[in-house]
């Protein structure tokens, strides 16, 4: 029995649908400029959380869109696999 606080704001990967705690996933917001990997989870706009690249790339076609609210381009989703790749290579 873990006793979670409830401010522990646990987010589920849109891919897999796996729980973890906002620090724990790769966050993609969706901003006026369009969509980008959010590194420090802090940026304003539309979210949505991934666990891993792997899964980013299995929800960049569907359901990312969906997500976020807006059609994902490729152009924008390539961009954006590069930067978690960069991301989880330099933790
Ligand atoms: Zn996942």
């Amino acid at each position: 029995m873990t006793n979670t606080p409830t401010h522990n704001r646990e987010r589920s990967c849109i891919a897999c649908g796996a729980k973890a705690s906002k620090a724990d996933l790769l966050r993609i917001v969706r901003t006026a400029e369009g969509i980008s990997f959010d590194a420090s989870g802090k940026l304003a706009g539309r979210g949505a959380y991934v666990c891993s690249p792997e899964c980013f790339d299995k929800a960049r076609t569907g359901r990312l869109s969906h997500a976020l609210k807006t059609k994902v381009s490729n152009e924008e989703a390539q961009v954006v696999a590069q930067a978690l790749q960069a991301h989880i290579q330099r933790a």
